[in-house]
């Protein structure tokens, strides 16, 4: 689900939009639902620009236009109550769809660190809702500096590249790979008792929220078929990436706080959090070197 004047749709106050490219190619490949709660509370377009003072919504001209405001949240937690969204991808600032920031009030530009009104219920209700300035594509993502976990505890010289590869196909038969597979789906179902985790297989065109373990463990576990997954913890964009023919997991953007818990729960499970690759540049998939 996504504020639809991000979508293009001209239903912005003057009349215009907030047309975002990352959202119209997502659109390409991705069932989404455009709202703009503003207009589903009966607001015409254009209108006269609204902030929120006081918990009170009123226009520029002074008018409480606040009910409009609430009734549009309203009919945007009724459709994702109905169509259960995996993400909500909301416009940042405003006093509906703003996430982490809204105008304060006052007319002057000036921002406070609340939500708007649609934000607001929507997060209450647990939906995912994300600032589209906060949403990096995966692009940009794989582009940041990364960390890796492994069963080994530091990469391996170029001159033990035959041994280093014998072990590899060894770790990587069918009943060992199972066995990896397994410690990085537990892994993941840990963190996900600390925070949300959204999964893709499929580079991001469609994602699910806090998957059920029983669904995961079938896509990662019991799949023959080769497989990649992305995992993006929270609202931060830190991301997991495991393909299936590798033996080490990919943190791409890891969190200022990293490792914290996640390098406990590594540990448990008798894998190897490197100290090095921390570089910017993409992850890469040969780390013998
Ligand atoms: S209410 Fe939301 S969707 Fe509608 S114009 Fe404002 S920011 Fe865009």
């Amino acid at each position: 689900m996504v504020s639809a004047c991000l979508a293009g749709v001209n239903c912005k106050y003057n009349g215009g939009n907030n047309r975002n490219e990352k959202i119209i190619r997502r659109m390409a490949s991705d069932v989404v639902i455009t709202v703009c709660p503003e207009v589903l509370g009966g607001l015409p377009v254009p209108r006269i620009p609204s902030e929120i003072r006081q918990d009170t919504v009123i226009n520029k001209a002074g008018e409480n236009v606040d009910q409009a405001f609430r009734l549009g949240a309203e009919k945007c937690l009724e459709l994702a109550l109905k169509e259960e969204p995996d993400l909500i991808i909301l416009q940042s600032r405003s006093p509906s769809c703003g996430v982490n920031q809204r105008y304060d009030g006052t007319f002057s530009g000036r921002l406070t660190d609340s939500p708007g009104v649609t934000a607001a219920l929507l997060k209450e209700n647990g939906f995912s809702v994300v600032d589209v300035e906060d949403l990096l594509s995966l692009e940009e993502i794989m582009e940041k500096p990364y960390r890796i976990v492994d069963i080994l505890p530091r990469q391996v010289s170029a001159e033990r590249g035959d041994q280093y590869s014998r072990a590899e196909r060894y770790f990587l038969s069918e009943d060992r790979v199972t066995r990896l597979h397994e410690r990085y789906l537990d892994l993941l179902l840990k963190l996900n008792c600390y925070e949300d985790i959204r999964v893709s297989f499929d580079f991001g065109d469609h994602w699910e929220l806090n998957p059920e373990p029983e669904s995961l463990k079938r896509k990662m576990v019991d799949r023959k078929a080769p497989w990649t997954l992305y995992a993006v913890f929270g609202s931060d964009d830190m991301m997991a990436v495991v393909h299936s023919d590798d033996t080490y997991m990919t943190i791409v953007n890891p969190t200022d706080d990293f490792p914290g818990v996640f390098g406990q729960l590594v540990q448990a499970e008798g894998l190897f959090l490197w100290e090095d690759g921390t570089g910017p540049g993409k992850a890469s998939r040969n780390r013998n070197g």
